[in-house]
């Protein structure tokens, strides 16, 4: 049976919510044969629990491209406008349906510090930038904390279009559009990249594995180096975690060589 809008969007947060909490290991049940054949003299409809049937299949997140060659930090800007140019007016991929600006990145080109967040949001899509909304507010909170300014770091994000109802990006959107943060990455070459929440996680690792086992330590990825945190939209819904989520940040500060600002 067809579910009803508000039951779909109910579930949808509820699974954006397990998302968030790092349980990414969603999966359909596999069903016991003699169970199924029981179900099949009983009826011959499938069993599946609205919420199952909701969870997509997964499928193998895709190889990230080549690591390109180290480009000199006045030329990056020009390298930057180059993807973005090949971009385009992009329709690659479903999203661009719904989408009213593409978001494609925004900072210095010269980061030492990069931040890669899950897609675009209303306010986003509204002004072509990313983390300009509420979750963007905390974000440059988070910024000034560790002694940096906004405009010195890099943001970007695995789609550059926004989800409809702020969803997770689905696999083929964000196979299509990974590709250019990578290689948004390898212009910038950042010291150090944060993931932030789990799909960023996922789509730079190329691995689900929940935030938790992934949270705390350095990770190297393309020549930089990668620390998980939360996303900052699961902090406004829970700021019991901020304390652990700068506990990360301070891992990135010592990894950038950063002492916290003082307090005046
Ligand atoms: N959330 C994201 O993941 N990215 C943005 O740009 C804004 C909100």
């Amino acid at each position: 049976m067809p579910l009803d809008s508000a039951t779909r969007e109910a579930l949808q947060a509820r699974l954006r919510f397990c998302r968030d909490l790092g349980l990414t290991g969603l999966y359909r049940r596999p069903v016991d044969p003699a169970l199924l054949a029981q179900l099949a003299a009983a009826t011959a409809e499938p069993q599946i629990s609205q919420e199952d049937s909701l969870i997509p299949p997964r499928k193998p997140i895709p190889a990230p491209p080549q690591i390109a060659a180290v480009i000199p930090a006045a030329e990056r800007a020009a390298a930057l406008q180059l993807i973005r140019d090949e971009i385009g007016d992009c329709t690659r991929c479903p999203l661009h349906k719904g989408r009213n600006k593409i978001v494609f990145g925004d900072g210095s080109p010269a980061a030492r510090l990069m931040f890669v967040g899950e897609g675009p949001g209303a306010d986003e899509d509204a002004q072509g930038l990313p983390f300009v909304g509420k979750a963007g507010q905390l974000l440059n909170n988070m910024i000034t904390a560790m002694g940096l300014k906004r405009e010195e770091v890099y943001i970007a994000n695995v789609v550059k279009c926004r989800p409809p109802g702020n969803r997770v990006p689905e696999q083929e959107e964000g196979a299509t559009c990974s590709p250019f943060l990578f290689r948004q990455i390898d212009v910038i070459r950042p010291q150090v990249l944060v993931a932030l929440g789990a799909t960023a996680a996922t789509w730079l690792l190329g691995v689900r594995q929940p935030l938790a086992g992934l949270r705390g330590r350095v990770h190297s990825l393309r020549g930089t180096q990668l620390i998980v945190t939360y996303h900052p939209a699961y902090l406004l819904r829970d700021p019991r975690q901020k304390k652990e989520a700068w506990a990360d940040l301070q891992i990135a500060m010592r990894e950038l060589g950063l002492e916290p600002p003082a307090k005046n």
